[in-house]
């Protein structure tokens, strides 16, 4: 039965993250990945213990209608481990970016980790050069000092305090 589903749905991938928020960096792996896989489900993770910056809903509200358009993406939120979710859709695989050797050595551990679990694997994008240096957290930085963000965040995105939407 799991090859006849496999075969209606195609191969998966996860992407998970806090994405907060979504950048321009996050759009270009999800388009890359869905040249990996058939569908890739976009996973926002929501702590309640880790403080954001923009609301979890928001965040999940501003992902979805970025991808309105297009059945391959799928956006969903998750509070459990990334394995359990990771079955729970029946991901192939899980997708992460990579930027830098900081990224790498976070990254693999936790690969690592989730192979050794679940004998899932990661597969890893490089950062397009041009957006290597994008990040969520240079964005909240950026946020904080009251400097424009536009450059790195998807053209229809705005932020209005800590408040996000799609126009
Ligand atoms: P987390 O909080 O789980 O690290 P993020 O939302 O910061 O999640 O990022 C999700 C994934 O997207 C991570 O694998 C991260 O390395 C990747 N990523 C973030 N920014 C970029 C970028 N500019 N280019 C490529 N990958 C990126």
């Amino acid at each position: 039965m799991k090859t006849t589903d496999k075969n209606l749905h195609g191969r998966i991938a996860l992407f998970p993250g806090s994405f907060d928020p979504f950048t321009i960096g996050h759009d270009s792996l999800v388009k890359r990945g869905l040249t990996l896989a058939d569908r890739v489900v976009v996973a926002v993770g929501i702590n309640e213990k880790k403080q954001n910056y923009f609301p979890a809903e928001e965040r999940l509200a501003v992902i979805r209608k970025l991808y309105a358009d297009n059945p391959r993406v799928e956006v969903r939120s998750y509070q459990t481990l990334t394995t359990d979710l990771a079955h729970e859709v029946e991901a192939d695989f899980i997708l992460r970016g990579i930027r830098s050797v900081i990224d790498f050595e976070y990254e693999k551990t936790i690969a690592d980790v989730n192979r050794t679990l679940t004998g899932i694997e990661t597969v890893f994008l490089l950062a397009e050069p041009q957006y290597a240096h994008i990040s969520s957290s240079a964005v909240r930085e950026l946020l904080f000092f009251g400097k424009e963000v536009s450059a790195f965040l998807p053209e229809r995105m705005k932020i209005e305090g800590t408040h996000i939407f799609l126009t």
